[in-house]
């Protein structure tokens, strides 16, 4: 019998990896998901255990290159005109996040996280013997002119006074190791230590049918509100019956922001959203996570063949997703694999759910000693989930945790 008990909302991949770990402390524990588990942002991303990229998407000199990018067809950043005034205040913290100062810190609270991230999963993937949907393979960044390999340089310098491994190539060697690149590239960054998953939806799954196996519940349901007692929360409210709870995690992805204000947080999250192609049978292998830095694609070889997945578009999470963004990373994949012939078996948009200091939240809520936040990993949800459940089970048992969690507080805005 568990004496403890805890009630995770969302089922997205840092749910379920804070369910495990709170399962793992002897907590009783509940999944309230709406839909399927993993079927929303962490269903088609690019697969990257990104331990190697703790540089933030603020950079220095953001403020001249962002107005320019949103008015350009084939940059990846994208702004919806009738989400402006939301994504506004957004954008101004954003750019704040840009001053150099404030860049060095949040590369290096991102790499706190990043440096435990293998470890934070580790024991969830072996207990659920999920080993075989991830490969130990590498990340090539590659580079079309020297001009902007140049422009990359205080980025690679960035990794590397964070310990990231690096090896520099010219465009000869870079295809010596992935024969498939195009004549174009003339500079490579090879990133060996960069793992990956070969299919991030059946990480989920097989992590989910490993957290059921072990008593976890999955209850089918949208958590719409709280009941508050003295304490905190006593009861989730559904569009079914209520929940009684003990223990609460905020873990809802993009969607965590309105229960996170309902329960007194108010955090600047918006959807970030990415748009994948997969071409089913592409007719040769790559051997490595390819990510384009002209393009800003990423191409890995996947269970089911090669997806490509990019773009920015900030937007209403759930607003339709525009095909047309699909088919501009469908033309820079083929730009850069010459090979990739014929048209892709699926295309499909996710939103990350971003921060605009490139940060989550991870940590009890200043209101309530009984809810924890698990939120907000934009682009980095896939490789952070681990050691964010571990985190949120070491906050929920009183345990000192493993990173210092004030760079992630959830009041720091
Ligand atoms: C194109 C693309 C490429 C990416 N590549 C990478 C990569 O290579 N490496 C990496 O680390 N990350 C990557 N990411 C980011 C990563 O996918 C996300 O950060 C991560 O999936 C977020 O996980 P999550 O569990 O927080 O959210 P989600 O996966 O969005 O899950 C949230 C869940 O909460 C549920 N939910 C929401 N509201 C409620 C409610 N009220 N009641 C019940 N349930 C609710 C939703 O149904 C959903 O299942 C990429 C993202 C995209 C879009």
């Amino acid at each position: 019998m568990n004496t403890r008990h805890a009630t995770v909302i969302g089922g997205g991949i840092v749910g379920i990896c804070c369910a495990l770990h709170l399962q793992r402390q002897g907590f009783g524990v509940r999944l309230v998901e709406r839909g399927e588990p993993g079927r929303a942002a962490s269903f088609g991303n690019s697969g990257s255990f990104g331990t190697a990229s703790c540089v933030p998407f603020a950079l220095p000199g953001v403020l001249k290159r962002v107005p320019r990018m949103l008015l350009d067809p084939e940059s990846p950043l994208k702004l919806r005109w009738n989400h402006v005034p939301r994504a506004l205040p957004w954008f101004r913290r954003f750019v704040e996040a840009s001053r150099p100062e404030r860049v060095e810190a949040i590369a290096a609270a991102r790499n706190s996280l990043l440096i435990q991230a293998l470890a934070g999963y580790a024991p969830l993937i072996e207990a659920a013997d999920a080993g075989r949907w991830v490969a130990h393979d590498g990340l090539m960044m590659t580079f079309e002119s020297e001009a902007a390999f140049a422009a990359a340089a205080y980025a690679l310098d960035l990794r590397r006074r964070n310990g990231v491994h690096m090896d520099i190539l010219d465009g000869n060697e870079a295809r010596q190791m992935e024969p498939a690149l195009s004549p174009r590239i003339v500079r490579a960054v090879s990133l060996p230590d960069v793992s990956r998953t070969i299919d991030p939806f059946r990480l989920c799954e097989a992590l989910a049918a490993d957290f059921v196996r072990r008593g976890g519940e999955i209850a089918s349901a949208e958590a719409r509100g709280f009941a508050i007692g003295p304490e905190g929360p006593v009861r989730l409210l559904t569009d079914g019956a209520p929940i009684d709870v003990e223990t609460v995690v905020i873990a809802a992805g993009v969607w965590s922001r309105s229960l996170a204000a309902q329960l007194g947080t108010h955090v600047p999250l918006e959807a970030e959203r990415g748009y994948h192609v997969m071409f089913a049978d592409p007719g040769f292998a790559l051997r490595r996570a390819v990510v384009s830095a002209d393009r800003s694609v990423s191409i890995s070889h996947m269970h089911e063949g090669i997806r490509a997945t990019g773009v920015s578009e900030i937007a209403a999470p759930d607003a339709p997703a525009d095909m047309r963004i699909a088919d501009r990373i469908t033309r820079h994949a083929r730009a850069l694999l010459p090979d990739l012939g014929g048209e892709p078996a699926s295309r499909w948009m996710g939103p990350r759910p971003s921060h605009p200091d490139s940060k989550p939240v991870i940590g009890r809520s200043p209101h309530h000693r009984n809810v924890f936040f698990a939120f907000g990993h934009d682009h980095l949800g896939l490789t952070m989930a681990g050691i964010t459940g571990q985190l949120v089970a070491e906050l929920a048992t009183g345990r000192p945790t493993t990173v210092d969690l004030e760079p992630f507080r959830p009041d720091r805005f």
